[in-house]
């Protein structure tokens, strides 16, 4: 039996392009582990493997009206896009010289020769449009037993490609299960200080990816124990609070996990340069790690009005204060309303533009939030008025 998505109208639409340009393809990767252990997968993650150089898998999606984009030539890759939908085309290949971090390629049209050059045992599970499976070094039994283990001599593997000791752990918290594969867990101990010298880019989408999956936890004490964090996040503070976490969250946001590994003191900034975060992701994990933007359990709709609906939950999430489960709700079921009255209408009352009028803004303001935002605007104006009278009197 085939999984549903390999019968969808865009997928086989791309297979019967492939074919009728006399090109094999298999499924690899992300999505053939998932539908051997009968999980899900995200329609976004197809990657497919082809026996023909790039140029004429391009050839064949373009006589078939198929859109590619030719992604990654130098690797073999090519993206076809269906119905919207990006597929990653990728030829046969052998890493024929790699410096640890980039691999020169050959292409091949050998499927067991494409497999060794994969990382790790069920990564190199390759499924047929019909379903067989090809499994050439027994992936399927390691996947389904929990246990990530690289394809051949795991210090080789990783001194050609040093990223895979973040995808080890990676991969582990997402299938794993106790205890780690000894011979590849002591290769990546042995092998941790290697990763200081990936990109930040490389390394966030590795800990991204970790910190998304369910065995997050377990994880990152592990990368911590084999010094794996050592360069890349020392500010690691334990998994104590991500734990608690997992437990209160609907779906998992790897920012917020992240925040919830590292202590209120560090620094947002520094670690986003490190891992190449966007401003707007940065400020968000300070946001997250500011104990002055703490939940006030007696007063939940003034913080939520003050922290603002996103944070308010990521607060509530991470810091589970009072009844965490009634805040959630709140947030959901109330959005905060504007404060309803402006500077121009203390100018209207004839104050000067200046630090005066934001000071008299802020008390009417704090004001309306000790009566539980019920003043509507003329009540507001109102007192604006009252605080304006008393000191000119
Ligand atoms: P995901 O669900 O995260 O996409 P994936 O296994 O599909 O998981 P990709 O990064 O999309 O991961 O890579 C697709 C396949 O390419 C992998 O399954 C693996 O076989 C191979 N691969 C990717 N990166 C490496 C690497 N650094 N070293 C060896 N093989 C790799
Ligand atoms: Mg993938």
């Amino acid at each position: 039996m085939t999984p549903r998505w390999m019968n969808e109208a865009p997928v086989r639409t791309l297979l019967g392009a492939l074919a009728q340009g006399g090109i094999v393809a298999r499924f690899v990767g992300g999505c053939v582990r998932d539908w051997v252990l009968g999980r899900p997968i995200a329609d976004i993650d197809i990657d497919i493997a082809v026996d023909k150089p790039p140029e004429a898998v391009m050839k064949a999606l373009e006589a078939a009206g198929i859109k590619v984009v030719p992604t990654g030539l130098k690797h073999g890759t090519v993206t076809a896009i269906v119905k919207s939908r990006p597929f990653e085309i990728t030829t046969l290949r052998r890493d024929v010289e790699t410096d640890g971090r980039r691999a020169v390629v050959a292409f091949t049209d050998d499927w067991r020769t494409d497999a060794e050059r994969r990382d790790f045992t069920f990564n190199a599970l390759y499924a047929e449009p019909d379903g067989t499976i090809h499994d050439y070094f027994d992936g399927r039994t390691d996947l389904l037993a929990g246990r990530v283990r690289f394809i051949g001599d795991p210090e080789q593997r990783i001194a050609e490609d040093r990223l895979r000791v973040l995808r080890f752990f990676r991969f582990h918290a997402r299938y794993g299960r106790p205890p780690f594969d000894g011979p590849s867990f002591d290769a990546c101990r042995r092998n941790a200080a290697t990763v200081s010298g990936l990109s930040g880019e490389r390394v966030r989408k590795e800990l991204f990816r970790t910190l998304d999956a369910t065995g997050a936890a377990d994880a990152f004490d592990a990368m911590l124990e084999a010094g794996v964090l050592d360069h890349w996040l020392p500010e690691y503070a334990g998994s104590a609070k991500l734990r608690a976490l997992a437990a209160r969250e609907e779906t998992p946001d790897p920012l917020r996990r992240l925040a919830a590994v590292l202590p209120t003191e560090a620094d947002a900034t520094a670690i986003g340069k490190r891992l190449k975060l966007s401003t707007q992701e940065s400020v968000r994990l300070q946001l997250m790690l500011d104990p002055a933007n703490a939940v006030e359990t007696a007063n939940l709709r003034a913080s939520l009005y003050r922290l603002g609906t996103k944070l308010f939950i990521d607060r509530v999430l991470l810091d589970a204060p009072g009844d965490w489960r009634a805040a959630l709700a709140l947030a959901g079921a109330w959005t905060p309303p504007e404060l309803p009255i402006g500077g121009n209408d203390a100018l209207a009352l004839g104050l000067k533009p200046g630090p005066k009028v934001g000071a008299l803004i802020e008390a009417v303001e704090r004001w309306w939030i000790a009566g539980d935002f019920s003043a509507g605007r003329d009540a507001c104006l109102a007192e604006l008025k009252r605080l304006v009278d008393a000191e000119t009197s």
